[in-house]
């Protein structure tokens, strides 16, 4: 291949991810590195996927500090099956796409207007942002209580595990429908092993359905004989027409709206958190919306609690992950991908591009825990530090003592 059509091949892949502008600001044609640094490595004489390796510059020329073997932390949800359904679709990356990510998985899916996630439950807690458009929720609990709310670009939804929900996407701001990202509390998470309303129905025998539900057999004629799962349905009125009494109202509502939150402000950036202190439903997963502009870094760090798993929402970023015992890898991240830090590694998230880099940070707790780097130091006796760093003591003494989880260029 030419090095001209090489670079208009790139710049297509760029061109494509530029049909969302709100949120995806791609990478700018970046050209495939050679897997060169200084006198080491050598230029690849056989087959290589060019596009692909342009997205890992340092995968293909890995920092001289990268070392041994990690686990793979990077997973796009490009290259998730996609299950494409009558009105919308789903994608998932759980432990069979990304196998450390043991802890939490995720799904992707798209809802046209009026088109249904039917009723369903499932075993894990179910944690969600919405990407972009409306939806309605509604859930019923194990006593009674109710609960729908409309929700639309970062909002969260939370329902805990068992308890039966649905999601149709609405029409609104002129965008048909919605796109979110859900994240479960367990990594073997499927989304095709949920329970299913419809699902159960074909599997009871209609003479037991019948008892059940009151209804002479010849009224089950329209049961469906197979799972709905995503479907065209009935365009929702106002959402207080979808307010059902019952025994009131869930008293830890399912829904929240994470950016009505003040975020915390940095030079280079905002972080959001949202745990069950802000959102007491959330009991099983924390996160933290964060921004950073061009050249900032979520500061070096690492979580005492848990695993993190991260949705890349806009722009480009760049992570090491330090795992102890010299082992070190650089990870490039793009608007789609997923990334996952196993417990209590250290790392940080450097804005590579040159737009606002947006990412999401889940853990399965229910409170946002981390300890930053620059924290420790500068609260422990700093003749220590100055004895392990070499730091000028001046420099020591001006480390923040409080956080700044987004450092500036
Ligand atoms: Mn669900
Ligand atoms: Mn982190």
């Amino acid at each position: 291949m030419t090095e001209i059509s090489r670079r208009s091949m790139i710049a297509a892949a760029g061109g494509a991810i530029m049909a969302s502008p709100a949120l995806a600001q791609p990478a700018a044609a970046r050209a495939a590195p050679l897997p060169e640094r200084g006198a080491k490595g050598a230029d690849i004489l056989g087959p290589t996927n060019d596009p692909r390796a342009a997205e890992e510059p340092f995968t293909l020329a890995p920092p001289a500090t990268d070392h041994g073997t990690m686990p793979n932390l990077k997973w796009s949800f490009s290259d998730s099956h996609m299950r494409l359904e009558d009105g919308g679709w789903a994608r998932q990356t759980t432990l069979r796409e990304l196998p450390i990510s043991k802890a939490m998985a995720g799904v992707n899916m798209r809802l046209k207007a009026g088109a249904v996630r039917e009723m369903h439950w499932h075993k894990e807690a179910e944690w969600s942002y919405m990407i972009k458009g409306k939806a309605r929720i509604t859930a019923v609990d194990q006593d009674g209580r109710t609960f729908a709310d409309d929700v639309g670009e970062g909002d969260l939804w939370y329902f805990p595990g068992g308890i039966p929900h649905s999601i149709q996407g609405l029409s609104a701001d002129g965008i048909d429908g919605c796109e979110f990202l859900l994240v479960f509390d367990d990594g073997g998470f499927s989304e095709d092993s949920t329970f299913l309303l419809t699902d159960w129905l074909a599997h009871t025998p209609k003479d037991i359905l019948a008892k059940n539900l009151g209804v002479p057999e010849r009224a089950l004629g329209k049961i469906p004989e197979k799972e709905l799962y995503i479907f065209p349905g009935p365009t929702p009125g106002p959402l207080s027409a979808d307010l059902m009494g019952g025994a009131g109202q869930i008293p830890k509502t399912f829904s929240h709206r994470m950016l009505a939150q003040e975020p915390i402000r940095t030079r280079s950036g905002r972080v959001r958190i949202t745990d069950s202190t802000v959102f007491p439903a959330s009991a099983t997963i924390a996160a933290a919306l964060v921004e950073v502009e061009p050249g900032g870094m979520r500061e070096l760090h690492w979580h005492p609690n848990g695993d993190e798993w991260q949705y890349y929402l806009s722009g480009q970023g760049r992570m090491t992950v330090f795992g102890s015992e010299s082992k070190a890898r650089t990870f490039d991240y793009q608007a789609g991908d997923v990334g996952y830090v196993p417990y209590a590694m250290g790392h940080y998230i450097e804005n590579t591009g040159d737009t606002t880099l947006t990412f999401l940070e889940m853990f399965k707790s229910p409170r946002y825990a981390d300890i930053s780097l620059n924290q420790w130091l500068a609260l422990t006796p700093h003749p220590l530090v100055q004895a392990h760093t070499g730091l000028d003591p001046k420099q020591i003494d001006a480390l923040p003592q409080t956080k700044a989880p987004v450092v500036p260029s």
